[in-house]
Formats: structure tokens, sequence, C-alpha cells
């Protein structure tokens, strides 16, 4: 098992005023490992995320997992999770709703469903809450039910863009400590993008800086 391999990836917007947003990263996450992508707004870094789950296109380079190219493998193939700064829970569902509907991509009974929901709720210390509204959550809470939701189908790798950013300060410190372990818990491959330095320490093993769409 070697991880996620980004080989020279180039990702360019075109339009009005083209843009090369990632110039040629290339990078590893062996499994298991958080490695932080850190650099101020506008660097390439979630252009750069989007490419490796699937969801921008690349335009040179390769995507590579465990020595298979995913490049070309559509977003619900490649076995990656994606967490957004706002989380997106669906406000209609539960919180065990929210985390279930990773799951209903999988044909698992629904025993087994149930199972893994109460054992990410665990993880994520929720215990209790699984039929609360999130609408009902602190931001904090809605945070860690996003980690859940996207954890529960297992990926291989999960991808966090500025996961922390829209909550304040304090708790920030808090979090960045907790979605560590989750990770470590969990024993998931991890990039985790933050313009906050201080964030990535905390989170990562390794820190890779980036700066006009190229890796400092
Ligand atoms: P970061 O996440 O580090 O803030 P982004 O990857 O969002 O950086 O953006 C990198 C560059 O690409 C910026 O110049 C941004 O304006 C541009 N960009 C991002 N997304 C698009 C898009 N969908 N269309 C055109 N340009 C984009
Ligand atoms: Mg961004």
């Amino acid at each position: 098992m070697t991880g996620l391999r980004v080989d020279n990836v180039v990702v360019r917007y075109g339009g009005a005023h083209p843009v090369t947003a990632v110039d040629g990263v290339s990078l590893t996450v062996a499994p298991g490992e958080t490695v932080a992508l850190l650099g101020p707004s506008g660097c390439g870094k979630s252009s750069l995320l989007g490419a490796v789950v699937g969801i921008v296109d690349v335009d040179a380079g390769q995507v590579v997992w465990d020595d298979e190219d995913v490049t070309d493998v559509e977003v619900h193939r490649r076995g990656f999770g994606l967490v957004f700064q706002d989380g997106q829970l669906f406000p209609h569902r539960s919180v065990a709703r929210n985390i279930s509907f990773g799951l209903e991509m999988q044909r698992l009974p629904a025993t087994d469903k149930r199972a893994r929901v109460l054992e990410l709720l665990e993880l994520v210390g929720l215990d209790g809450l699984g039929d609360r509204p999130v609408t009902d959550l602190s931001g904090g809470q809605r945070q860690r039910v996003a980690l859940a939701r996207s954890l529960a189908p297992q990926p291989r790798l999960l991808a966090l863009d500025e996961p922390l950013s829209a909550l304040d300060a304090d708790l920030r410190g808090r979090l960045a400590i907790e979605v560590r372990d989750i990770l470590a818990a969990a024993g998931t491959a991890a990039l985790v993008v933050t313009h906050d330095p201080a964030e990535a320490e905390v989170m990562a093993t390794r820190v890779l800086r980036m700066r006009d769409g190229r890796l400092a």
C-alpha cells in the first residue's frame, strides 16, 4: 500500500481571465498519514484538493492511489471523501440520517448501518445526539457531524477543505486537536487544506506550503 500520489498536476481555468490555479504539483500521502496544505487565499489549495477527489478537472499530470491511476475515475468511484468549510449538512435530516447518508450508496443491511452510525457518533463525541435535528447543533457539533458523515463509508482518503474556518477562534483550536485524534482513530489518510499555520501544525504529521499554484 502506497496511498496517494499526486504527480505534476496542473489545473487551469478558462474564460475571460484564464488562470493556472495549480502549476505542476507533486505530493504523497501515505496510508494513515495526515498531510496539511498551507497557503494564502487564492494560491490554489481548493483547486488541488478538488483535482484529487475528482470534482475539478485535471489539465495535466496524474492522481494515483496504490499505483492505480484514478485521474479519470469518477468522483464516487475513487473511494475518497470530502469535508467542506461549512459542512453542507442536509438541514431536514437528523444527525443520524446525515451520517447514514454516506452509507446509502452501499448496500448494507439496516442493522449494520445503524451500528456504523452509532460507532461514528461515538468517534466524533456526539453519542446520544443521533435524533437531533442538525439545525439544533452548534457550529462545532455540525462540523463533527460532517466529519462523521464523510468517514461513514470508510474512505481510503479524506480531503478536508478549511474544515474549521467557519468556527470561532477558541473552538477552532480545540476542534483541530479533536479532528487529528478522530482521523488517527479512524486510521484514514487525510489531506487537509488550511490557511492557518497553527491549525496545520496541530492536525498534520507533515505540512506542505503552497504559493501561487506551486509547493514552496
Ligand atoms: P485557495 O483555495 O487557495 O483559496 P483556489 O483553488 O480556490 O485557491 O483558487 C486558485 C485560483 O483559481 C484563484 O486565482 C481563483 O480565483 C481561481 N479559481 C478558482 N476556482 C475557479 C473557477 N471555478 N473558475 C475560474 N477561476 C477559479
Ligand atoms: Mg479554498
